[in-house]
């Protein structure tokens, strides 16, 4: 049993929480702040799934106003600030672009859009900061938006966003801070049935995913944020109101970003997505293309058919630009349960479900997360509910841990390969990772930058007996078949890795 903090050697717990994503993160974190003994079990590396495939967008509300969900927005205006204060290190505030391309109708619309978001946040602390660069820049923006869609905006709504530099790392912080004050993070332990006697819940039974090794886990109180097809939670996941599913895609591009700005890309034709072009370490992601499947397997994959049509649409949405399937070094995605078009997004108390007996609660409790933004209000709800009479002790505010200096090992720099393993090792036992890409996310973001010397992961990852899975990478290149280590390996330089 690998994770983070103590390995508990008793296996009695208040609560267990399954999943180690963002949602999961919040419970745990939470259940600390209310004093529970609470234990949480991850199949893989904390953060693996959704959690590191988001366009890291922290909503701050504005989405929701289409549907005129002003509560939502509200909710989520509050939430972003509560990531932006919480997190100042690794969040920030990004200026969003909506063109209006000629209709005053159009214009009117948004502004008074605008309005409505400024009233409904009214009195809250907005995560983004406001900036009053807009006006100097709006020629640069006019320019840019010229060059990629081959028309003019007659003029652009903005307001800003948060976006999250590492989600990774936010989510790593919560669980952190819960093994600080005194609960267990446990990884690569897979829950494989839950304990279910006379009408309550008794606990789960597990296995370590590497030894086989098996384990079972006792307390009162389950709550499943795996969203996993768990033996036993069948009963409580057919009352969830049906959501049809969406394989969600965001594509890494290798293509100019623009200016430190998302822009919004509305779609062409029926079926179309809205897109955001977001800057990310010098590379420009666009998301989040979505595609109805019945599958609810979060690793699941686009077909190489899909990309094409992620590549067509953004081409139909901003026409100059000409995306190419080789400008796709990267592919984020997973399956999500969304709304229908047009269908409002269920209030929180809904996302939490509770499966009832006729003694009352059984003790188990299923949350169906959508965003970040929603992961700590629910974590908050759903420990009121278990544990309506305890006190919430104040947060205590963020761990902070050193980041290990990548820049040493950056290319053209010549590093002894043992030290670089032997570093590796300890940061990995610290982290309690088993994949050296899983890693490189949380402690840097080397593996996203335009200089990314994949092989030199590759070695690293041979020497040490980690594995390297470079995921979104490897699975671009596999589906298109047309991603060559040329495109992901830096162009100049020899290796910086050296055998000592
Ligand atoms: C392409 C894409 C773009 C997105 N963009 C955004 C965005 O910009 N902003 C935003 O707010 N949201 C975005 N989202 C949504 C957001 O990422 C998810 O809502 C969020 O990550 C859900 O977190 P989670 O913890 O519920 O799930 P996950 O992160 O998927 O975590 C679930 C965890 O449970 C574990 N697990 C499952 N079964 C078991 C088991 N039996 N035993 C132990 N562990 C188990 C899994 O290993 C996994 O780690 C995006 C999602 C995708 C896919």
């Amino acid at each position: 049993m690998t994770g983070l903090g103590r390995i508990p050697e008793k296996h009695r717990f208040d609560l267990i929480v399954i999943g180690g994503g963002i949602s999961g993160a919040c419970m745990v974190h939470e259940a600390t702040l209310y004093g529970l003994n609470a234990i949480l079990l991850e199949a893989g590396d904390f953060g693996h799934a959704n959690s590191s495939n988001s366009l890291r967008i922290l909503h701050g509300g504005i989405r929701y106003l289409s549907r005129l969900q002003l509560r939502a927005c509200r909710q989520s205006c509050a939430e972003q600030a509560w990531f932006a204060r919480r997190f100042p290190r690794y969040t920030r505030s990004v200026r969003c672009l909506y063109p209006i391309e000629n209709s005053l109708g159009d214009y009117l619309a948004a502004r008074a859009l605008k309005g409505v978001y400024r009233v409904s946040t009214w009195g809250l602390t907005r995560g983004g900061t406001e900036t009053t660069e807009m006006d100097s820049r709006r020629a640069n923006y006019h320019r840019a938006y010229r060059e990629m869609t081959g028309t003019d905006a007659a003029n652009f709504v903005d307001w800003e966003e948060v976006v999250m530099m590492s989600p990774a790392r936010i989510l790593i912080q919560l669980l952190k801070q819960s093994c600080l004050l005194g609960n267990a993070c446990v990884n690569y332990t897979q829950v494989d049935r839950l304990d279910h006697r006379d009408g309550r819940i008794r606990g789960v039974y597990a296995h370590d995913v590497e030894h086989g090794t098996e384990y079972h886990f006792e307390a009162p109180f389950v709550v499943n944020c795996g969203a996993a097809r768990i033996p036993g939670c069948e009963v409580v996941q057919s009352r969830l109101p049906r959501s049809p599913q969406s394989l969600a895609v965001n594509l890494v591009l290798r293509k100019p970003v623009l200016e430190d700005v998302i822009l919004v890309g509305r779609g062409r034709q029926a079926g179309d997505n809205t897109i955001l072009l977001t800057p990310r370490n010098g590379h420009l992601v666009a998301g989040t293309f979505h595609f109805a499947t019945e599958h609810s397997d979060r690793s699941s994959q686009p077909s190489s058919n899909q990309l094409i049509e992620c590549v067509q649409q953004l081409n139909r949405i901003f026409p100059q630009a000409e995306f190419e399937r080789d400008n796709i070094v990267g592919v984020e995605s997973g399956a999500l349960p969304v709304s229908r078009r047009g269908e409002r997004i269920p209030r929180l108390p809904d996302q939490i479900h509770t499966q009832m007996t006729r003694d009352g609660k059984s003790g188990l409790i299923t949350v169906r997360n959508m965003k970040y933004t929603t992961a700590h209000r629910l974590a908050r709800k759903t420990l009121h509910r278990i544990a309506p009479q305890a006190t919430r002790r104040r947060d205590p505010g963020p761990v902070e841990y050193e980041n290990f200096d990548w820049s040493a090992y950056h290319p053209n720099r010549v590093i002894p390969r043992q030290r670089l393993a032997e570093t590796l090792k300890t940061l990995c036992r610290q982290e309690a990772v088993r994949q050296l890409s899983d890693l490189t996310l949380r402690r840097t973001e080397w593996g996203r930058e335009a200089s990314f010397r994949r092989q030199d992961l590759v070695e690293v990852a041979d020497l040490t007996g980690l594995s390297f899975c470079g995921e979104s990478l490897s699975a671009a290149g596999a589906v298109m078949g047309s991603l060559s280590e040329a495109t992901t390996v830096a162009a100049s330089g020899e290796s910086p890795i050296q055998t000592s």
